[in-house]
C-alpha cells in the first residue's frame, strides 16, 4: 500500500504538548506516514511533530490547518507537562476551527519509580476534557499502535455522527446503515 490514492482515508494528525514528553519518540516509534484498516478502510495516516517548536512557543496555524486529530502529550515523570495540558487544549482551540478529536497521552509510562501523575489523575483529566486516554511508553513500545488505531478509530466516529449531549456525558450517535448505536465514548 505505498501508492498516492490507494486509501479510503487519509487524516491529519498532530502531536502537541511541552518540550521533552517524548512526541519525537513516539513518532519514530509509528514512523510518520502509515497504513491502517480500519473496519475493512485502508486509513493513511499522516503524523506531525512539532520539530521542538514548542520550545519557542512558534507553533504556526499552519501546523494546525487541516488537523483531523491530535495527541496532547504528557510525561507521566514530569507533574509540570500534566498541569500544562489545559493551556495546550486552549491553544488548540484557539488555533483550529472545526472541532479536533484529541486524545491524552501520559507518555513514559515505564518510568515507574519516577512517576509523578497517576494513571487515575490522567483518567479523571481526560474525563473532564472528554476525550480518550491511554499510557504510553515509547520506550518500550507500550501502547503506541493502539493510541493511534483508537485515534483513526474516534476521528472516523466524528466523521459519521451527530452528537448529543445528555446528563453532561458526551453520547454519540453513530449510524450504522438503517441502525443507530449509541456509543459513549471512552
Ligand atoms: P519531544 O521534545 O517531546 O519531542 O521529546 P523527545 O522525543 O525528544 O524525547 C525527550 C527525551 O525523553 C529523550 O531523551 C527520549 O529518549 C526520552 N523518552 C521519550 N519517550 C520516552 C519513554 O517512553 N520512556 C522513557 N523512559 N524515555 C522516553
Amino acid at each position: 500500500m505505498d501508492g498516492v490514492n490507494d486509501y479510503d482515508y487519509l487524516f491529519k494528525i498532530l502531536l502537541i504538548g511541552d518540550s521533552g514528553v517524548g512526541k519525537s519518540c513516539v513518532l519514530l516509534r509509528f514512523t510518520k506516514i502509515k497504513t491502517i484498516d480500519l473496519n475493512g478502510k485502508q486509513t493513511k495516516l499522516q503524523i506531525w511533530d512539532t520539530a521542538g517548536q514548542e520550545r519557542f512557543q512558534t507553533i504556526t496555524r499552519n501546523y494546525y490547518k487541516g488537523a483531523q486529530g491530535i495527541f496532547l502529550v504528557y510525561d507521566v515523570s514530569e507533574r509540570d507537562t500534566f498541569d500544562n495540558i489545559q493551556n495546550w487544549v486552549d491553544e488548540v482551540k484557539n488555533n483550529t476551527e472545526k472541532a479536533v478529536t484529541m486524545l491524552l497521552i501520559g507518555n513514559k509510562c515505564d518510568l515507574v519509580n519516577k512517576r509523578q501523575v497517576s494513571t487515575e489523575e490522567g483518567e479523571q483529566l481526560a474525563q473532564n476534557l472528554k476525550m480518550c486516554f491511554l499510557e504510553t511508553s515509547a520506550k518500550d513500545n507500550t501502547n503506541i499502535a493502539k493510541c493511534f488505531q483508537v485515534m483513526a478509530g474516534e476521528i472516523e466516529i466524528k466523521l459519521s455522527t451527530d452528537e448529543n449531549e445528555i446528563d453532561n456525558k458526551k453520547i454519540i450517535s453513530v449510524t450504522e446503515g438503517k441502525k443507530i448505536k449509541k456509543r459513549k465514548i471512552c
